[in-house]
Order: C-alpha cells, then structure tokens, then sequence
C-alpha cells in the first residue's frame, strides 16, 4: 500500500483556526453496572493526534460510532461517558453535541476559540451513517474543512464518517495512530524479520482464513491454538470429544497442514471440562479429549511447546486467544503466550498483537504495553488488511 499523508506532513500553521473532522474509533467496552469505561486503550492511542492538534490551534470535531445501536438512539450506547473520559484525559473541556445535523453546530463553531475540542454523539445513531447515505455524509463534510481518519478498526467499513463524507474534502490525511498501523502491517507483510512467528487462537477460523492464507508462505512458525486448533486436530482424526471446530472448514484445513506441517504447532494437551461455565469442574487431558469433554485451554505441555518457539528474536503477529481466558480457570495458557511474547520483545522480536479479546488478555496477563511493539486497535479491519482487501477507509487518503 503507498504511504498515506500523515497529520505532521503539514506544519502546525495549516491546521490553525481550521475547523477538523477527526474519525476516532472510541469504541470503547463499557460496563454498564457501574457505568464505566471498561478500557480506555482506544481512547489513549488517539491523543498524539488530539494534542498535536490542540497545540496546532485547530477546532477539533471527533466523530465515532459506539456498539451496535442500529439507527436507533440507545441510552447505554451514548458517546457521553466517552466525552467525558477524554475531557479528564486531556485536562480540558470537551463540548459533547448530540445533534449536529442542520447547520447549527457549524455556527457553533466558528465561535468557538481555536483549540477547541467537540465530541459528537454516536453516529450510528443514525441509520444514515451505516448505509453510506450521501445526504448524512454531506450533514458531516459541512462542519469542517480537513478530514483525518485516526480509526484503523473501523477503515474496512464504507460507512458515512470513514468514506462518504472524505469526497468532499481536498484534504484527507491520517493520523497519527492509523501511521503506525499501517507501517506495522505493511512492514509484516513485506519485509518481516525473521523467524516471522505467527500465533492464531480464537474461537473461528473461519474469519481468519484469508489473513492465515497470506500468512503461511512469509511465516517460518505457525502457532494454533485456542478454539481454532480443534479443527486442525479433527482433520488428522484425533479425538476432540465436544470441542468447538469448524465442519466446513476441514477439508482447507486439511490441504493447509499437508502443505505447511513442517510449520504448524498444535497443542498436545488441554484442560478440559464437560460444561462450558465460570464454574466448571476442569481437567487435564492428553492429546485425544474423551467424548464427553471439550478443551477450554491448552495444557501444561503444550504451554512449555509453545514457549520453547516463541523465543525472538524476528517477528511475532499474534491474534486470538488460547482458550476461553475470560474464565480464570481457563486463562493460562492464554496468559502464559502474552508473558512469552514480552519476553521475546525484550529479547528484540518486533511484536504485534491484533484483537480486542487479544489485547483484554495482554491486560489480564499484566503485560505492560511498552512490553509489546505494537498493540493493534484493529481487529476486523486488521484480518482484512493481512487478507489482501483493500480497506476503504485508508484507500481513499491523500
Ligand atoms: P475470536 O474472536 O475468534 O478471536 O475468538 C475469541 C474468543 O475465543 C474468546 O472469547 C475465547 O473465549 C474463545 N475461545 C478461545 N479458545 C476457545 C476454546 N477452546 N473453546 C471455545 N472458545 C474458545
């Protein structure tokens, strides 16, 4: 992909008393309960690019979705907590505007002093924002006069505020944040240092494929585990008792291990349990898992396998995890991989980790973030990238 124009191409002077549509991907998980932000990490990583334009003297309008809300105003999925967070974050005011269609947020603006920082409500309160309507996109275009897209995670989606609205600008560049991912991802796919490790967990293969697809020829390891490996075992026939796989997916999986084998490391063991709860009785098994039981976590064994290769230094792309580590009894393995991939970063590996429930486990693991190269905001959008789709978002900067 050809480098993209980055927000310090242009000295501070540019961005002074204009008014900037920045694409955030505030995303944030929430916990409802308490009404708190669950993890800000989205929130931080924007900042350079929030900051930097604060200092530029810009008016700065943040637009992002939050959830799923369908076109429909949903109380719990309200940017307003976010808002919030960001004004402490920043140690500034942040005008949270809920309705900015019509014209009269514009207004709003022009008297607003430059440095200013406006968060909009969630746009995909508007069904408008999801189906790339031409007119909710020229309701957007009309408040600023630069675009910058600072929201990886959500470049694969041609909705409004990723794609739409950038037509109307002569100036669409990116941020800070969407530099960085793009220079990791494109360095993995183009001159990864080697070993070039890759580790694939989760629960479906399936949505992984194309990434996994371009990633066997340049790996020189291929770690699976998590739910994704039970499908890989079924196809050699090994027992896998009620473990999840993937029936449609044997026979590509089938070709995959004939070809790559050299290459692939499965588990050899697994913790196993007969139900799938916080709570459940759970047991070590060998390779084959009886019937009754299904693997939740990769076992003992094959956490010291899978230390022995993940080593560093060279490349490590990791991206889901081990085994169904939001249950502690089941976290292990999962935290076991996290702490081995920062100590292969100390040893001098290049890591990145893609995927929100990746980056929940870093967290869990109590794995420092400066102890990994790079932590992906992009989940979706990151898989698409390695797969070869063009992501919509990014193609269409300057
Ligand atoms: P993904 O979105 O594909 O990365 O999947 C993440 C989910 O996979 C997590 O919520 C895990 O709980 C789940 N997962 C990991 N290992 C297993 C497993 N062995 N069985 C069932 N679910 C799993």
């Amino acid at each position: 992909m050809d480098k993209k124009k980055v927000i310090s191409d242009f000295p501070k002077s540019f961005y002074k008393g204009k008014k900037v549509f920045v694409r955030v991907d505030f995303n944030v998980p929430i916990n409802i309960e308490t009404d708190s932000i669950r993890e800000d990490y989205r929130i931080r990583r924007a900042l350079p690019t929030i900051d930097f334009l604060i200092d530029a003297g810009a008016k700065i309008i943040l637009g992002s979705h939050l959830g799923r809300p369908k076109g429909k105003v949903v109380k719990d999925l309200s940017l307003q907590i976010v808002s919030n967070r960001l004004s402490e974050l920043i140690d500034k005011e942040v005008l949270f505007v809920e309705d900015f269609i019509g014209g009269g947020l514009s207004k709003q603006l022009d008297d607003l002093p430059n440095g200013s920082v406006v968060m909009l409500e969630n746009l995909r309160f508007h069904e408008a924002e999801t189906e790339n309507d031409p007119a909710f996109s020229i309701e957007l275009a009309k408040l600023a006069d630069v675009y910058i897209n600072e929201a990886f995670g959500t470049s694969h989606r041609a909705h409004c505020s990723t794609y739409g609205m950038t037509k109307d600008f002569v100036d669409k560049i990116s941020g800070f944040l969407v530099d960085k991912e793009l220079s990791f991802v494109s360095k993995m796919m183009e001159t990864p240092e080697h070993p070039f490790l890759v580790i694939i967990g989760g629960s479906k293969i399936k949505d992984k494929i194309s990434a996994l697809g371009n990633l066997l020829d340049r790996a020189d390891k291929i770690i699976v585990g998590g739910g994704a490996a039970y499908t890989f075992l079924k196809a050699q026939n090994i027992n896998i008792g009620n473990s999840i796989y993937e029936k449609e997916m044997l026979s590509w999986v089938e070709d995959v291990y004939a070809k790559y084998k050299d290459k692939i490391v499965l588990p050899i063991d697994h913790v196993i349990s007969k139900d799938f709860n916080k709570t459940s009785q759970c047991l070590i098994s060998d390779i084959e898992i009886p019937d009754d039981h299904m693997a939740l976590d990769i076992g003992p064994k094959t956490i010291e396998l899978f230390n022995s290769v993940i080593k560093g230094p060279g490349y490590i792309f990791w991206n889901g995890p081990m085994g169904v580590f939001e249950f502690d009894q089941y976290s292990s393995g999962t935290i076991h991989v996290a702490r081995a991939v920062a100590l292969a970063t100390w040893r001098g590996a290049t890591s990145v980790v893609g995927g929100g429930e990746t980056i929940a486990a870093i967290r869990k693991a109590e794995v420092l973030e400066s102890e990994i190269s790079h932590m992906s905001t992009g989940g979706g959008a990151l898989l698409e990238y390695l797969g070869g789709s063009s992501l919509p978002g990014i193609e269409i900067l300057d």
